[in-house]
């Protein structure tokens, strides 16, 4: 049986009514027939049935043991961060998602949990950094806005013999085209919030445990931390879930056309696509990606500065400017401005982020519209940089 019909049949029919759509338990406490003796339900932070249904479907597409779902992605990552203890470490991949830098270095980093930053996309960087005290290996693959892909299989050896958990933040591939816990990851956490929920319209976090015992810890983590997803966005993820392979397929195919025609625009200097054959890591990406390369593509252009790319990205009109990704509408940001303001110009330059560096999320519009688009405003731009010169500007008048 395919994937995405497996997913499909893996949303339960209520067994009380015959309710083809999952119930929305929208109850703070559960009767209880005498002290102790319940129906597995006794309070809604540590269990309900609509959260309960969505952590097993998930579990399911992740191939895990465990599901739990959090009210963010952050929250999400924050309980994985709770397995450690003071004096442990973190490898991280250094083109990191900018929330979790934070988390790590605003919160965690004053209770003693060190975080060495490694470019992952090379295994030797990750064996070279291990210390004896790293216990969590910390990747995203493709990571934030450049795209860059690391060899989960082959780092997930590594933390095997180094006695450390591998945990694979796998929110910009989605399940639908890489199952990190399939070539030997110990954790998966998802902003749910993204291609998971995939219409805009919720904030959630799930994690996926390869380990039952892990999964249990987590779930306890949870249940003393609080941060749970509500039985409604519960319900909204499974919604989303439901589409989950043609959504991605969709996404996917969209974004490789867009890369492919940015590559031929003359105002655009670099595409990163991890489909395109110029992406340095390709090979990886083809092989442990399945059925596409996701709907995330950046690019940098000729003029590299932020006033190039603002006025791109001022001058879309279906591509509307706005943080996030993963959903319907497509959305495009600009990283140096909005998402990685807060990294210093030369720490992100140096990691790759340009100045003009502009990302889109490509959503489910026809590719054709989506492609004039982004290229009307690309046109539009070539006649500033070009200013100065006579001919054309009369041309961009007329
Ligand atoms: C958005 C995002 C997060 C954070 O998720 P929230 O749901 O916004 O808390 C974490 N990791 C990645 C890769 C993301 O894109």
């Amino acid at each position: 049986m395919s994937n995405a019909t497996k997913l499909i049949h893996s949303i339960p029919v209520d067994k009380q009514t015959g309710a083809i759509s999952v119930p929305i338990y929208q109850t703070s406490t559960y009767v209880q027939d005498a002290p102790g003796v319940n129906k597995g339900y006794d309070y809604a932070r540590s269990n309900n049935p609509t959260r309960a249904a969505l952590e097993t479907i998930v579990a399911g597409l992740e191939n895990g043991q465990t599901g739990i779902a959090f009210a963010s992605g952050l929250a999400a990552i924050d309980a994985v961060v709770k397995l450690l203890e003071g004096g442990d470490e973190i490898l991280a991949v250094d083109d990191i998602y900018g929330g979790a830098f934070r988390l790590f270095t605003h919160i965690y980093a004053k209770f003693g949990i060190k975080v060495n930053y490694v470019d992952t996309t090379d295994v030797a960087n990750v064996i070279e950094a291990f210390t004896d005290r790293t216990k969590l290996v910390w990747l995203e693959t493709p990571t934030n806005p450049t795209l860059k892909i690391s060899d989960i299989a082959a780092i997930a050896k590594v933390a095997r013999q180094q006695g450390a958990l591998l945990c694979v933040d796998n929110t910009f591939a989605s399940p639908a085209l890489q199952q990190p816990l399939c070539l030997g990851a110990d954790l998966v956490v998802h902003s749910a919030t993204k291609y998971l929920g995939g219409h805009s319209d919720l904030i959630a976090g799930i994690v996926v445990t390869a380990d039952a015992i892990i999964g249990d810890r987590i779930k306890f983590i949870q249940n003393a931390s609080g941060a749970i997803l509500s039985p409604h966005d519960s319900w909204l993820v499974i919604r989303g879930i439901e589409t989950l392979y043609l959504r991605v397929k969709e996404h996917s195919a969209n974004a490789h056309a867009v890369a492919r025609y940015l590559q031929t625009h003359p105002a655009v200097d670099k595409v990163y696509y991890p489909g395109l054959r110029s992406h340095p890591n390709h090979d990886i990406a083809a092989r442990q990606q399945k059925g596409g390369f996701g709907g995330v593509v950046s690019f940098s252009l000729r003029q590299d500065t932020a006033a190039a790319a603002k006025e791109v990205v001022c001058s879309t009109h279906l591509f509307k400017l706005a943080e996030s990704l993963g959903g319907v509408k497509s959305l495009l940001c600009h990283p140096a401005s909005m998402t990685h303001k807060s990294i210093p110009g030369d720490q992100r330059r140096a990691a790759g982020v340009a100045d003009s560096l502009i990302r889109l999320s490509v959503g489910l519009e026809d590719v054709d519209d989506l492609i004039s688009d982004i290229g009307n405003a690309l046109d539009a731009l070539s006649g500033v940089y070009v200013e100065g010169d006579a001919s054309l500007s009369t041309h961009i008048t007329a």
